[in-house]
């Protein structure tokens, strides 16, 4: 089933996993388990990240196979960085094989450790070159990153939208953001992509905060705003994890509903592979649409 398909006739609610370490799990048992449990609340898709320069190739491609013979429809993450054009094509033979039928281009993060930087480019510089070669490979349903609060690298909002529009004449057809904790940060953002001609679903990308110290570390490397409402929880149960795991699973439940109430495009939840509490979130915005829903 193809993701542009299904936005077109409701909001949708998906999920991201991540394939885990082989350390963590190696049979994949683990994540065939969350997996199974996140059936419950009948997402309309499911996403698979992909390790930037590929390490967890064979696990990602391994684990959309399992989110099909779950029956649920996968979206497989693609990362440009590092890659020469013959690999992404093996990549996406591999994906079609397997009944993959949606793609989310990226272009990756750029390698940290020192020296890396200038030969981590191969054939592709931007998400939007990855879409185009996607798109003459195959007929695929391609979706692409959006940042309502801006990319660390861009220049200026604007031009993060320009960007957005050269993403759409490649190919996607639907953005997922990065994730937000301040919903009227995505409203003006959405508002913007609108104004300036971008009519393409955007899909809003939320991650429930279950323990203050790992949000502070993603906090510092996304740059994400953080509302003082949230600030406050984080200060106040930064060594208290069942508390913020509570206090989080209601914020990110009221963050939720509000952008349900608005008529978001749809719902894409970063699990971390955890279901319980992604369950319990959408039981108290009244979306959970599984057989087993309460
Ligand atoms: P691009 O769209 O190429 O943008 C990168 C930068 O270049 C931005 O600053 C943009 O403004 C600028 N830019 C874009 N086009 C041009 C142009 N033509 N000229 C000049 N500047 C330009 N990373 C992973 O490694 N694996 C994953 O599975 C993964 N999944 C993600 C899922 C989502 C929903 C999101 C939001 C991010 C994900 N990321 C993932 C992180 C992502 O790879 C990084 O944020 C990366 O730094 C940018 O990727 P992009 O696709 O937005 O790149």
């Amino acid at each position: 089933m193809r993701i542009d398909e299904l936005i077109e006739k409701k909001q949708t609610i998906s999920f991201e996993v991540f394939p885990p370490k082989p350390e963590a799990d190696a049979d994949l048992e683990g994540i065939r388990r969350t997996l199974r449990d996140l059936r419950g609340a009948n997402p309309d898709f499911v996403s698979v990240t992909y390790g930037a320069g590929g390490n967890n190739r064979p696990r990602a491609i391994d684990i959309a196979d399992m989110v099909i013979s779950l029956g649920m429809v996968p979206l497989s993450h693609l990362t440009a960085i590092g890659y020469a054009k013959e690999e992404v094509a093996g990549v996406v033979a591999a994906l079609t094989d397997t009944g993959v039928e949606n793609i989310l281009a990226l272009r990756g993060d750029k390698p940290t450790d020192a020296g890396r930087g200038a030969d981590c480019w191969k054939d592709f510089r931007k998400a939007s070159e990855l879409a185009g070669f996607v798109s003459q490979c195959g007929d695929f349903c391609i979706g692409g990153a959006a940042y309502p609060e801006g990319h660390q690298e861009s220049s200026s909002p604007e031009a993060d939208i320009e960007f957005m529009k050269e993403k759409l004449k490649k190919g996607v057809s639907f953005f997922i953001t990065q994730l937000f904790f301040d919903n009227p940060s995505f409203t003006r953002f959405a508002d913007r992509c609108r104004a300036a001609g971008v009519k393409a679903p955007i899909i809003a990308g939320i991650m429930p905060v279950l323990k203050a110290r790992q949000i502070r570390r993603i906090v510092e490397i996304s740059g994400c705003n953080v509302p003082e409402a949230l600030g406050s929880l984080l200060d106040r149960y930064i060594d208290d994890d069942r508390s913020m795991r509570e206090a989080g699973i209601e914020y990110a439940a009221e963050q939720i509903s509000y952008l349900w109430s608005r008529g978001v495009s749809g719902i894409h939840i970063y699990t971390m592979n955890k279901s319980e509490e992604v369950l319990e979130i959408l039981r108290r915005c009244n979306l959970r649409r599984g057989d087993d829903a309460i």
